[in-house]
């Protein structure tokens, strides 16, 4: 079972990696977009443990929905909403188990992917974080090693794609060759996940 330590450490790896890969971040939000996303997640997430620290939140639900909270109050780009709905969104589908399963943590996913593709309008082949979130929540089911393999084979598929969402669509065709920042740090988020449950 997964319990709000869990889902702590899950925020915490997922902070420590942004803070390794942001240069790497910025870097693709430059190409196609306003060289910003490293530091953008960067200061969310940095947020993000500070507060869980202070608050210490005692389920699962509470850990992700003060997560979510804090990446909308301090990161101004579109991805600070996108990330905040998904963390707000999935916590509140876990409500206030003290531990949730496997299975409901992938169904609660799923709601909260579904609220970001409501909120942003984005599909699948969009070349956006939905093209690593979709197919890692579907592989979840199978397991968090699997999910990971899912969201970083969805990162690099966004390469040929041409973005139809967010500021790289300004681009059009221009958009095609790049890997999309927001997808990969979408992989950093899900690979953190299988770090927390040790895979
Ligand atoms: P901004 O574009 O405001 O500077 P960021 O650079 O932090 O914001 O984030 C850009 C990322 O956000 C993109 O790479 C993309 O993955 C994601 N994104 C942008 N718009 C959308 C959308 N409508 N739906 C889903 N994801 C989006
Ligand atoms: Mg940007
Ligand atoms: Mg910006």
């Amino acid at each position: 079972m997964l319990d709000a330590d869990f889902f702590r450490r899950w925020m915490t790896a997922t902070a420590a990696s942004v803070d390794r890969e942001a240069e790497r971040l910025t870097a693709l939000d430059s190409p196609i977009g306003d060289a910003d996303h490293g530091s953008n997640l960067q200061r969310g997430f940095r947020a993000v443990a500070a507060t869980l620290e202070k608050e210490a939140p005692q389920t699962p639900g509470a850990v992700l929905m003060l997560a979510g909270r804090q990446l909308i109050s301090t990161v101004g780009g579109a991805s600070g909403p996108l990330y905040g709905t998904l963390l707000r969104r999935t916590g509140k589908a876990l409500g206030d188990a003290a531990e949730v399963d496997e299975q409901e943590l992938t169904e609660a996913l799923r709601t909260g992917v579904d609220a970001v593709m409501q909120l942003g309008g984005a599909a699948p082949g969009d070349k956006t974080m939905i093209d690593t979130l979709v197919p890692a929540v579907d592989a979840l089911g199978e397991s968090f090693a699997a999910a990971r393999a899912a969201a970083e084979e969805g990162a690099l598929a966004t390469t040929p794609l041409q973005a139809r969402k967010g500021r790289a669509s300004y681009l059009g065709e221009r958009s095609i060759g790049h890997q999309d920042p927001g997808a990969t740090s979408s992989a950093l988020l899900i690979a953190a996940l299988s770090e927390a449950a040790g895979e």
